[in-house]
């Protein structure tokens, strides 16, 4: 392990200790399954091409973090909805001296910032869906929505085609398990058309009232 990725973990875990970051707690699995797992897309070349990324619903960090160390050329915004665990992360990446990452606690259907993002990133956070709603109308035109999924969302995915499609999105590609992506696929998107301004609906109602 690098040994930025170990202060990483070490940062994280003791936050852990007071604030519920992760249930992994182990380093060695920490690192296959947060850190190793969120590196998995730095090959692909929508992620090589992104200037700025969006981590819609991070957490405490995942993907954005590791992927922020690795790039430090690209700019980072972590989102979220909930504000104690950015407050580990931005702990953690002024200890770590990262200048790529700024947290943001916003509500993905309350953050204005439309099209502006040459790639978003998800993991663990929606249905396909309700997710496509949040992360499609941040992109750029051009831009991509790569998401973070297992294996069983198969049929999520195969669900969620017409909000691609009301959303200006496009499905480009399912890429299987790269290197160290912890039995993960990822769904990637492209950004083909604008997203139409009804979206993202009201807070709630993507989740609630799925496209
Ligand atoms: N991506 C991280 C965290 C997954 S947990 C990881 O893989 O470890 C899901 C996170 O999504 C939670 O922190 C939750 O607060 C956030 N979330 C869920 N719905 C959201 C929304 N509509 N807008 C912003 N964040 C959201």
């Amino acid at each position: 392990m690098e040994n930025i990725y170990k202060l990483l973990t070490e940062y994280i875990l003791d936050w852990n200790e007071k604030i519920n970051v992760t249930a992994i707690k182990d380093p060695e699995e920490f690192y296959e399954k947060n850190i190793k797992d969120s590196l998995a897309i730095t090959n692909r070349p929508e992620y090589i091409a992104a200037k700025k990324v969006l981590d819609l619903g991070t957490g405490g960090g995942f993907p954005g973090l590791p992927l922020a160390i690795s790039s430090p050329e690209k700019d980072f915004i972590l989102m979220d909805a909930v504000g104690k665990k950015l407050k580990v992360i931005d702990d953690v990446a002024l200890k770590l001296g990262l200048k790529n990452v700024t947290t943001v606690h916003s509500r993905a259907e309350d953050y204005v910032s439309r099209e502006t993002f040459d790639l978003v990133v998800s993991r663990a956070v929606a249905n396909m869906s309700t997710l496509s709603e949040y992360c499609l109308p941040f992109v750029k035109l051009g831009g991509y929505f790569i998401a973070y999924k297992t294996e069983d969302a198969k049929e999520e995915i195969a669900a969620a085609s017409n909000a691609i499609k009301l959303l200006g999105g496009e499905l480009a590609e399912i890429a299987d398990n790269g290197e160290g992506s912890n039995g993960h696929i990822f769904v990637i998107i492209k950004k083909v058309s604008p997203s139409p301004s009804k979206y993202p609906r009201k807070a709630g109602i993507p989740s609630k009232q799925p496209l």
